[in-house]
């Protein structure tokens, strides 16, 4: 299977930003959401946000709230109603029945603790273990009690990714057979964000790298759903300055604390863009004054380490001047 980008020269570019509100959005997720934003705004298309809160167990009301204002802070605010997974089962229950009626899904019957090891989604590259298949054929004749599965069909998929060029990955090597339906009542995020992408019209697909390793396997839902392929581009991570991924150790390191720092948003936006390769160095602005800049050709493959906080405030005001030192 090989997919081609773009959808369409004509088609209005429909982009957006799905945070899980499990966390607050640091400065990764910031870049990625303003990488999204420029990238669809910069062809005159549409940017929307999803909450994407299918895992009722894990996700929070007020954490989603805090994430939607400091979007909006940064001016990054949704050009539809906001979606919200949560409210959305009906039509995830209507996809699974149309896998289920092809004859592609099965129930798991692995122990809960495994699939609390295998399932919890999505996965980052590094701990991804791919589910091997154990249940492969076990009907479904007892799905509510049951996981669900989707058996994968073989082979490779190869897609054009905006940042990193051509892919090709075997989707058995990442997720294995992917996990639709928990065991807990919960729909997976496979499944929801595979729906989702489809019902908004999205046509381009902007998130961080460590969703890389998931693609193909959504690839292979949306033709066995008959929805269409949007773009893709997987954009770096910012790293903490031991070279770990900054949700983890630095996980703290969003726009209120960054505030807290003394940097203001204008000058969060200028780091940003930066970072995307909008500007030459950074300097405050608004979002609205990167978009000339914007041009996937100069988003580098690597993200810049963000240091920490106070370095991070140091290096803002050597790069842009001694009128932004807090
Ligand atoms: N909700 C996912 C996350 O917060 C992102 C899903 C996606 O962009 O495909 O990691
Ligand atoms: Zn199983």
């Amino acid at each position: 299977m090989r997919t081609d980008l773009p959808t369409s020269a004509c088609a209005p570019a429909v982009g957006r930003f799905a945070p899980s509100p499990t966390g607050i959005l640091h400065l990764g997720n910031l870049r990625t959401a303003l990488a999204s934003w420029l990238s669809v705004k910069v062809k005159g298309g549409q940017w929307l946000v999803r909450i994407e809160d299918v895992d009722r167990h894990r996700c929070r009301v007020e954490l989603a709230e805090r994430q939607l204002q400091d979007l909006a802070a940064l001016g990054l605010v949704s050009d539809q109603s906001v979606l919200r997974q949560s409210a959305r089962e009906t039509t995830y229950g209507e996809a699974l029945a149309t896998l289920q009626a092809q004859g592609t899904l099965y129930a798991c019957t692995c122990t809960r603790k495994d699939l609390a090891l295998m399932a919890s989604a999505p996965h980052g590259e590094d701990g991804l273990r791919p589910y091997p298949g154990s249940c492969r054929g076990r009907s479904l004749t007892q799905a509510k009690a049951d996981a669900v599965r989707f058996h994968l069909p073989v082979g490779e998929v190869a897609w054009e990714d905006q940042v990193r060029g051509l892919q090709r990955d075997d989707p058995h090597q990442y997720t294995g057979d992917p996990l639709l339906y928990r065991r807990d009542g919960c729909f997976a995020y496979h499944l929801a964000v595979v729906v989702d992408d489809g019902a908004q019209g999205i046509t381009e697909v902007v998130r961080g790298a460590d969703l890389r390793c998931v693609t193909a396997t959504q690839l292979h839902l949306q033709a066995a759903l008959g929805l269409p392929h949007p773009a893709y581009a997987h954009v770096a991570l910012v790293a903490a300055p031991d070279g770990t991924r900054l949700g983890k150790r630095y996980g703290a390191l969003g726009l209120q604390e960054l505030q807290d720092q003394g940097i203001a948003i204008a000058e969060m936006v200028g780091w940003l863009g930066y970072s995307l390769g909008c500007l030459d160095r950074p300097e405050p602005c608004s979002v609205h004054d990167l978009l000339p800049g914007f041009s996937w050709d100069r988003v580098p493959d690597r993200a810049p380490t963000a240091a920490p906080l106070q370095d991070l405030v140091e290096w803002i005001g050597r790069h842009a001047g001694p009128s932004l030192r807090p």
